[in-house]
């Protein structure tokens, strides 16, 4: 059967899945998504992406498109419809369709689009050698808490990485402080072992492995610090790294060309990656 997603109450051929041309996230980026891993067929911290997908709609004034339960089986049909067991399931809900007009319109109903998209485990050289990453000016809005479809910086700073040979761009801000990737959340570790991230505020996104990574660093018993760090202590760092739904936990070797730490993966990095991959593990199928 050819790969199939689901558009607003029907499951058709990805390859003729379409939106009407006046769907506002097409005209506006008037919505927003959510990105879902799929491990071993488990959707993983499914409960949290969905958390985090009805505090967007409801930071923009969208309604929900459908119950949690409904959607969680849709998310389930389309697995099974797409024999998905590792990758991701990912989500648009937008404000629907209207004649163009900015202000919301009266009478539209939430659009909803899901598709999967399978993925192969990262490779062992990635593991090896660990990732390099530029940093780009932040060019974004003041609610990057929000999980909207509006990506053009997003988009700008990953083009910028990859014509610079580069996995990702750490975007900063005008205080010269890192805020994240423009798909990933950003780590360092200091010379004192200190594990350090920025801070959940409106200035990034709340990541779900960040999230979950914490907690296992915390049960871990690491220490720890929620707060910015400059590109200059990140320079300096010891190791560094990512995380992401598609990444897990990634090392990060390189910034703007110069060599992080002694230039290979930092070992509490892969102690931390390891912690995270065996917690996806112990998850279990839920209905
Ligand atoms: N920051 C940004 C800007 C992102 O787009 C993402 C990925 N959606 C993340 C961080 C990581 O979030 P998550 O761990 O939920 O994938």
């Amino acid at each position: 059967m050819p790969r199939q997603a689901y558009v607003n109450g029907r499951y058709q051929p990805h390859s003729d899945a379409a939106v009407h041309i006046e769907d506002r996230g097409y005209q506006f980026a008037d919505g927003v998504y959510e990105v879902v891993p799929v491990y071993n067929g488990i959707l993983v911290d499914e409960d949290l992406h969905f958390d985090r997908l009805d505090r967007s709609l409801a930071e923009l004034q969208i309604e929900e498109p459908m119950s949690r339960p409904a959607l969680k089986l849709v998310a389930r049909e389309l697995m099974r419809r797409n024999g998905l067991s590792n990758g991701f399931v990912y989500m648009q809900v937008t404000r629907g369709v209207a004649p163009r007009d900015h202000k919301f319109p009266k009478d539209s109903r939430p659009a909803l689009v899901l598709t999967t998209r399978q993925m192969k485990p990262h490779s062992p050289q990635v593991l090896a050698e660990g990732l390099k990453v530029i940093t780009v000016t932040d060019q974004r809005w003041d609610r990057c808490d929000i999980k909207s479809v509006s990506l053009l910086p997003n988009v700008l700073g990953k083009q910028a990485a990859a014509e610079a040979g580069a996995y990702e761009a750490w975007q900063v801000d005008g205080d010269g402080m890192v805020t994240e990737g423009t798909s990933t959340n950003a780590w360092i570790v200091t010379g004192d072992n200190k594990v350090v991230t920025r801070d959940a505020t409106h200035s990034i996104l709340n990541g779900i492995t960040r999230i979950t990574l914490l907690e296992l660093i915390k049960a871990e018993g690491y220490s720890l610090e929620e707060r910015s760090f400059s590109v200059a202590e990140a320079q300096e760092a010891r190791e560094a790294f990512l995380t992401s739904s598609t990444s897990f936990v990634l090392p990060v070797t390189q910034l703007d060309g110069k060599p992080i730490g002694n230039g290979h993966p930092g070992i509490l990095t892969g102690k931390l990656r390891h912690h995270y991959m065996d917690y996806m593990q112990t998850l279990r199928k839920s209905a």
